[in-house]
């Protein structure tokens, strides 16, 4: 559930009074504030993280032919960008810690691989050492799906800055939202310009000439953000860092109140990767009295909303068909799945709402 206040109101507000709707002032300045924040060169704000994936693909020149490496425990959006461009997603399991494997990705490498498409789990970083690591050695490129990570940080810096390219979500659930809306950031300047060109139309504009004349160099797409979506931004990137910290306080609550129990495995930050707890998703343990769904039931029933965050994708009819995934090839995410659910987390929880989650699951398990 976003948090809405006067300043994004007055911001949309004042876009419809100057009549800026489309991309305009507005989305230059969030633009330029999203980049400062992460401290990268480039931010090309777009209309979905699933666009700010496409374009960042479509810039590489990845088409029929290529693979690219994709976590299994994902949104589908991560594997059908890869889709969209005639090229095959090659899914691999992730860790215990919910995190796309290192070691699964070097076994899923081919001669075809081209790049490879981690998630940041839940608002934690990847391995991203190992991983660019590996992308290196295999000279192959990493774009990140950040869609969970707006804000989060890794040994020091935040996410947005490592690799060829980092997409983020602004969706209404994740960690600051723009209602629709994605940002692509990069500090590789060429990469920026074809990104920006091919999130509107293929556009580029010509050197020295008359301001309507310009020239396609691609097929591009319709990607770009409007003005009163970056007005929601602008006020939304002020408020990040104390939504991230009501965040990481609700999720203390709850790690407290849960620790008695031995059959919960609570979520945390790893050393260099703070959590920034879009998601709080926790494990109930194959030896307890009630199983998963028992307790999603149980706490549908006491009137709280849960979620399984996600189907693993070699679970979903396309991908299981067209490439003849067996549950056998994944059995870490197999196991996480029989296993987790998220718990309600959003910063505009009161004390109120956190202790109902809190009851809800203590008398679910008692
Ligand atoms: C939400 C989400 C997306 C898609 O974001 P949009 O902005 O809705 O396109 C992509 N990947 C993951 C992991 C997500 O959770």
């Amino acid at each position: 559930m976003p948090s809405i206040g006067q300043e994004e109101i007055e911001e949309v507000i004042d876009s419809l009074r100057k009549g800026w709707l489309t991309s305009g002032p507005k989305v230059k300045l969030f633009e330029s504030n999203f980049a400062e924040f992460v401290g990268v060169k480039h931010a090309i704000a777009v209309n979905s993280c699933t666009a700010a994936l496409t374009v960042a693909l479509s810039a590489l020149g990845i088409r029929s032919g290529d693979e690219v490496i994709v976590p299994t425990l994902t949104f589908c959006a991560t594997a059908n960008v890869v889709e969209h461009l005639g090229a095959t997603p090659v899914l691999v399991d992730v860790g215990e810690d919910f995190q796309i494997d290192p070691a699964a990705i070097e076994r899923a490498i081919t001669s075809n691989t081209r790049a490879i498409i981690p998630v940041h789990y839940a608002g934690v970083a990847c391995d991203l050492d190992c991983i660019l690591t590996i992308a290196d050695r295999a000279g192959i490129s990493v774009i990140q799906d950040g869609a969970h990570a707006v804000g989060t940080q890794y040994h020091g810096s935040r996410i947005g800055i490592h690799g060829q390219g980092t997409a983020f979500s602004f969706y209404p659930s994740k960690n600051m939202t723009t209602g629709e809306g994605g940002m692509l950031t990069t500090n590789d300047a060429c990469f920026a310009g074809k990104v920006r060109s091919l999130a509107k139309f293929g556009i580029r504009p010509k050197q020295q000439s008359e301001s309507w004349d310009y020239e396609v160099f691609d097929a591009g797409y319709k990607a770009n953000m409007m003005d009163l979506q970056a007005a929601i931004g602008i006020a939304q990137l002020k408020r990040l860092e104390s939504f991230i910290a009501r965040r990481r306080q609700i999720a203390s609550l709850y790690s407290a109140a849960f620790s008695q129990f031995g059959e919960l495995l609570l979520p945390s930050g790893l050393p260099g990767r703070p959590h920034a707890y879009h998601l709080y998703t926790l494990r109930i343990a194959k030896h307890s009295r009630i199983d998963r769904n028992q307790l999603l039931s149980k706490l549908k029933d006491a009137g709280i909303g849960t979620s399984v965050h996600f189907v693993p994708l070699h679970r979903h009819p396309f991908y299981r068909m067209k490439y003849a995934y067996s549950d056998a090839q994944f059995p870490v995410s197999e196991k996480l799945f029989a296993e987790m659910l998220s718990l309600p987390i959003y910063p505009a929880m009161s004390e109120q709402d956190v202790n109902t989650v809190i009851e809800g699951v203590r008398s679910a398990l008692v």
